[in-house]
């Protein structure tokens, strides 16, 4: 493809992603396909000889399309929402075309300046404290983008490990490295999102899961107990993974409690996982929501959930980016220039050298939509959620299972586990909705999430009225 056709292409594809998304609504919004449709589909090799653009294209309408699960239909209210907006498809796709690996500062210094720029004016617009922005004078933090929360969370525990290996070995020089491992403990509650269990694994570290309380909040008194626990048995405590709105149904977790009980223990990192809610904190009456952030280490939030930034967006901000860096520098030859000790160079601030040029998307949305206009996004969510919240509230039949603060309703038939997983999979299956279960507290309940940019009260209405009919009919069926 030469640049000629490559402009008619390029136009043609976006012609096809804007039909594509105005159009969203008349398709499935899950596909019903079998695992393995697309291989019976597709030739079993690779062409050996180019083939034809139209026909490339026909085969994504006719073998792609049917297999997709649209996360932008209107109808799509599982998870949380994977961000989207056109300002950001065109960031990556400058980003794409641009095509350049910052992975230090002189391997491309606009791709390492923009990040360090436009991670300080969304972590001012969030509200946190002074310590976090890379360029305030006498700050010590700063922020990155990863790829998903995950590695947010592995890259924090990294550094918590290395600080309290480090702190460890001063005080037991004779000690084998593998042994004052096995003595760290990390800790989260039951309702921490999988991803802090999976860095426990990859970094070889104890993690003690905790009991929240009824709201599905960790509380302080609940880690300073447990923590004086395993120190008691010889076990060190080095790093806390809180939530602030958590997967299953978007609780907080005390921050101010837990970062008041953690001043008995100073060595202790104390990570912030605010992967969806963190993004709502631009609007100053969710403000009191990062409550206690002052007690961080780190916090993460992902502008590709909540904050119309396509995936992958996700932001990080450390309180040191030293203790952050110190566990993941390796320096070769190779990628040293003559800026190292004057500028950031990010390869030391996450898992892998190359980078793509993702603060690019994140720019175009924060210039396009202002911040007020991302505040009357999040705000328009939350209206949403509080609409169907009061249909379930009207009808006896259900209960609500969560506090309702941002876009998540949490809620069930009053009856059995089973009742509720035969309404969640009747409606799955019918293709008109899309909703996901979760386990809180230790009972089934289903999530509805306001998930589409351009919801209406409408579609809220819609998705809430085939509810209401699936139901019905179940409850029919159990009285014969
Ligand atoms: N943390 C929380 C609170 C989440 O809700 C999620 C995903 O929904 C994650 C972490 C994992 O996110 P990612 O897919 O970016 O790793």
């Amino acid at each position: 493809m030469d640049s000629t056709e490559f402009r008619k292409r390029g136009m043609e594809m976006v012609e096809y992603i804007c039909n594509y998304l105005e159009t969203l609504g008349e398709r499935r919004v899950t596909p019903s396909v079998e695992p393995g449709y697309l291989r019976h589909l597709l030739p079993s090799e690779a062409p050996h000889e180019p083939e034809d653009w139209d026909q490339i294209m026909n085969d994504v309408e006719d073998k792609i399309m049917p297999g997709v699960t649209h996360w932008q239909h209107p109808r799509f209210h599982a998870y949380f929402p994977a961000g989207n907006s056109f300002p950001s498809i065109l960031g990556d796709m400058l980003g794409d075309g641009i095509g350049c690996i910052g992975f230090s500062w002189a391997a491309s210094p606009a791709c390492t300046e923009l990040e360090t720029i436009v991670l300080d004016w969304l972590g001012k617009a969030i509200g946190l404290p002074d310590h976090f922005l890379a360029l305030k004078e006498g700050s010590t933090g700063g922020g990155v983008i990863q790829t998903s929360a995950s590695e947010c969370v592995l890259v924090t525990m990294l550094a918590a490990r290395a600080q309290a290996l480090k702190r460890l070995k001063a005080q037991h020089p004779f000690v084998e490295e593998g042994h004052l491992l096995s003595k760290l403990m990390a800790y989260c509650s039951k309702e921490a999102h999988s991803c802090v269990e999976k860095a426990a694994m990859i970094c070889f570290v104890k993690l003690r899961i905790l009991e929240p309380d009824e709201n599905a909040s960790l509380r302080g008194q609940t880690i300073g107990e447990a923590m004086e626990e395993d120190e008691l048995q010889g076990l060190v405590p080095f790093f806390v993974s809180t939530t602030l709105g958590t997967t299953g149904s978007c609780a907080f977790d005390n921050l101010p409690e837990i970062g008041n009980e953690l001043k008995k223990f100073p060595c202790v990192w104390l990570h912030v996982d605010a992967a969806y809610a963190g993004n709502s904190f631009i609007c100053p009456e969710l403000k009191p929501l990062l409550k206690g952030i002052e007690y961080a280490d780190s916090f993460n939030t992902n502008p590709n959930k909540w904050l119309l930034t396509n995936f992958d967006c996700s932001t990080l901000w450390v309180r040191d980016r030293i203790r952050l860096t110190s566990a993941l520098v390796v320096d070769p030859l190779y990628l040293k220039h003559g800026y190292s000790d004057a500028a950031i160079d990010y390869r030391h601030w996450g898992v892998p050298l190359s980078r793509r040029f993702r603060s690019l998307k994140l720019w175009f949305v924060l210039r396009s939509y202002g911040i007020s206009g991302l505040q009357h996004y999040i705000r328009h969510h939350i209206k949403l959620a509080k609409r169907f919240e009061e249909l379930v509230l009207k009808d006896k039949r259900f209960e609500i299972c969560n506090q309702v603060k941002l876009g998540l309703v949490c809620f069930r038939l009053k009856g059995s586990d089973k009742l509720n997983e035969k309404l969640l999979s009747t409606i799955n299956e019918s293709g008109k909705l899309h909703m996901v279960p979760a386990s809180v507290n230790d009972r089934y309940i289903i999530r509805f999430c306001a998930v589409a940019q351009n919801a209406t009260a409408e579609d809220i209405d819609y998705a809430w009225d085939i509810i209401v009919d699936v139901a019905n009919e179940l409850l029919e069926k159990e009285q014969h």
